[in-house]
This record gives C-alpha cells, structure tokens and sequence, in this order.
C-alpha cells in the first residue's frame, strides 16, 4: 500500500484504497470486496455506480458546470427546486442550496434568527436543541448538537443550545406509558422555552430519528404534534434536521412526515444527492420567505457552491431515480424486513440490548447486561470493535456513539442503500452477526 500524504481523521490509520462501486457493493484496489451496510455515511441512498446519474453528469457537465448563483438560475436547480416543494409537507416551497449537511443546519438556524430580526423581534436569536443530537461539524451547527464527543474539545466556544433531553423509548422510566413519556420529553422543550423566555427563542431543532448520536432511535407517536403545538403556542420556528432521514431513507419522503407534523424548516443533505456530488438543502416556508421578501429582501447565507448547476443536474437525476423505482415504498418494506432480522439477531446475542429503527434506518445498542440495559464504559469501544470485525468480513457499518457515558450504550447503524433485496439484506445479517459473535467473545476472555 502507498504511503498517504492525505490527512485522514486517525493519523495513524492506514485506509485501504477504494476501487469501484456496484449496487450496494464496494470494492478496494486489493480486490476486496464490502457490503455497504451503512451506504457510507448514511448517503448512497440509491445505490453505487447507477448509469442514469452518471449520464447526467456527463450531459450538464458539456453544457456548464458552474454559474454563479448571483448570476443565473439554471434549469436543473429550478427543477430541483419544484420537486422538493412537490415532496415536502405544507407551504414549505422554497430551497436554499448547500454543499454539506452542516451548512444547511447552519443555514437553518440564520435564517431563523434573522426571520424574527425581519418581524421586529431581534431578541428572539437563541436555539433550543436536544442532547443526543448531531446537527453538523461547523461551529454553528455544532453548538445545536447535542453529541458530547464531537463537542468536548470546543465547548468553550460553542452556545449551550443543546438544552433538552430526546425521547429515548429503549430507555424510558419504568411504569411510564409510551404516550405519557412521548409528552413528558415534548413538554421538557415548553419549560426550556419558559426558563429563557420566549421572546430569546428563535428555533426548536431535532432529528425526526436520531441517527450519528444514538443509533436510530425513533421517538414515540405524540412527541412530535406535542412540539409542533408547544412551538406555536410560544412562537418558536421548528426545524426539522433531515439530513440523514429526508428522502425516503425511513420509508416516506421525510421522516417528519411519519406523524404528520409540518415542520418550518427541513434541512437536507445526504440522500439528496446519494453522494454522487457534494449537495445539501434547507427547504423554508412561504411565510418565512415573504417576511424576508417584504423585508430586507436578501438572505444573508450563501457559499459559492450554493445552487450550481452541475450538482443540481446530479441531485435531480438521483430524486428521478428514487422515484421512478419507488424508493420511499421499497425502503419501508425491505426495511421492516431488514428490522425483522436485526431483532432475531438481538433476541440470540446478548451482547444486542435492542434492534430499532424506521425504514432503512435501523440500529443496533450494544450492552454488558441484557437485562439491567447497562451499558459498557465507552473505553470499551464495544461498536468502535463491532465495526472493525464488520470491515474485516467485507461489511460496512457506522458509528453512533453520542458520547453520553454511562446513559446510553454504544450504538451502530445499519443503513444500507434503499435498493438493496432482501437476498442481499440475509447476505447483511450472515456478515454482522459473525461480527457481533467475535466481539462477544473478545469480551468474555
Ligand atoms: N445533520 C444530521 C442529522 C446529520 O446526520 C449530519 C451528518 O451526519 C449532519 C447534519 C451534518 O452533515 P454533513 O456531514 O454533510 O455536514
């Protein structure tokens, strides 16, 4: 193997050298090849290598690659637009184009801020976020996220939005109902808003099911219209942070949509381009976009990338593809499936406290105890060695660890493309299991 002179994130880490993909299948240089269990970071939504991307690709790349968003519009990104207003909940009609997950959370959370500034409330500036959240890596989109690893080293700069704490059914009181924990966690958010007072809260954000920082941890019905009813009473905008479930990841076009709940803002990314080019969204509300137009008229959050033509063309052939192959009805079906037999796994391994998940996002929480669900001392890297078992039998799977010690176990997410066949899904399972086996016996020597 060369030597990399590429800096990766572990210094020390020699990566293996990544050759092609196909469908969900990735191959290295060596020859090796892997199931893409996790459709790398939760991104390759349709599958590696799809021929009608690429053609789109080539076809806008002849034309033009790049026009400054100042300059023109394009045709691709206006037809990327129109089809994200078509797909999305209520009035929110409007796109503003990013290049990355985190600037689109961050773009979220400017344009709530500078909404309140434009209706003559410029108090209203804070956001309220949840512990075990992760809403991005840039300075802004990291103070909304509630992951205490990615934070640690620069709290001292960070805002303390991360205020609340997220409903976590695996891990919910005893003697508690569902429906009655679903309104204890959303009202947590009513008495944040009343200790700051509501006239300093711009935004409520969270993950419709969180994904880096707990492993897929899906809420329970009533969370969420709770929220959608505390934001309103206390005129608080709530965004919806899709950028690992929005298009079709959890079985429907975004994963708010499960409880019919319209959000103001959806953050996009991710699946939005299924990683053939660098593409992320902040999908905004009519009523958000005629109080800036009959204000200040401009929104200040641009990048150069925002709405170039060459990623539009990409991300639109993607959303074409997902719907044309009925991606939003495939990832629920083959997903319960999916789900179906991370839970046989579960029930046979004791070191799997729980299998969950919605759609194509699915979890597994890692545990010393099956029956107390306490969890291992996150020195024991219990996921950190499940993965690397995985990769070693060719089969790729992605961290969730939130960093919360001793409140939740270590996680991994098994989110492989939406495409993928149930012949495929057993191929999956086979490869994890093993995986699971070996570290549960490293454990016990
Ligand atoms: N929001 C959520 C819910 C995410 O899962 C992520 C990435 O994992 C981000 C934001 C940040 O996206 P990016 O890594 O593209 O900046």
């Amino acid at each position: 193997m060369k030597r990399s002179y590429v800096i990766k994130p572990e210094l020390e880490k020699i990566y293996p050298v990544i050759s092609h993909g196909k469908g969900i299948y990735l191959f290295d240089q060596e020859g090796k090849r892997y199931i893409d269990g996790c459709s790398g970071a939760v991104t390759v939504s349709i599958g590696h290598a799809v021929d009608e991307v690429v053609e789109a690709m080539y076809a806008q790349a002849k034309e033009v690659s790049f026009a400054y968003r100042s300059h023109f519009s394009s045709e691709a990104v206006e037809e990327l637009g129109a089809k994200l207003a078509e797909w999305a909940p209520g009035s929110l009609n409007w796109t503003f184009f990013v290049s990355s997950g985190s600037e689109a959370t961050e773009t979220a959370q400017k344009i709530a801020i500078q909404y309140w500034q434009e209706r003559g409330k410029p108090t209203k500036n804070r956001i309220i976020s949840r512990w075990m959240s992760y809403h991005g890596i840039t300075m802004g989109a990291l103070s909304m996220s509630g992951h205490v690893l990615r934070r640690k080293r620069f709290v001292p700069l960070l805002e303390d939005y991360p205020t609340i704490s997220a409903p976590y059914p695996y891990r919910k009181p005893d003697g508690v109902s569902l429906e009655d924990y679903a309104l204890q966690c959303a009202n947590e958010l009513e008495t944040a808003i009343l200790r700051v007072g509501p006239e300093q809260v711009a935004a409520f954000i969270a993950e419709p099911v969180i994904g880096a920082s707990g492993g897929a941890v899906v809420p329970p019905d009533g969370y969420f219209q709770r929220i959608r009813e505390i934001c309103d009473k206390y005129e608080v905008l709530f965004i919806a942070d899709e950028v690992m479930t929005g298009i079709g990841r959890t079985g429907k076009a975004f994963g708010i949509d499960h409880w019919g709940v319209v959000p103001d803002m959806i953050t996009l990314g991710k699946g939005m381009s299924s990683g053939y080019t660098p593409m992320a969204a902040t999908v905004v509300s009519d009523e958000i976009i005629e109080t800036i137009k009959n204000g200040s008229g401009l929104i200040m959050a641009g990048h150069t990338y925002s709405a170039n033509p060459q990623s539009a063309a990409v991300s639109l052939a993607v959303l074409k593809y997902v719907e044309k192959h009925s991606l939003f009805e495939k990832a629920a079906e083959q997903g319960a499936y999916l789900l179906e037999r991370l839970q046989e796994l579960a029930a046979e391994l004791p070191l799997i406290g729980d299998a969950r998940g919605l759609g194509m996002l699915c979890g597994l929480e890692f545990v010393k105890d099956k029956d107390t669900k306490e969890p291992f001392p996150l020195s024991h890297n219990v996921s950190g060695r499940v993965i690397a078992k995985a990769f070693e039998k060719g089969l790729l799977v992605y961290p969730a660890v939130g960093g919360l010690e001793g409140i939740a176990g270590d996680s991994v997410i098994i989110a492989p493309p939406l495409t993928i066949t149930k012949a495929e899904i057993d191929e999956l399972i086979g490869l994890l299991k093993g995986a699971v086996e070996s570290v549960q016996q490293e454990l016990r020597q």
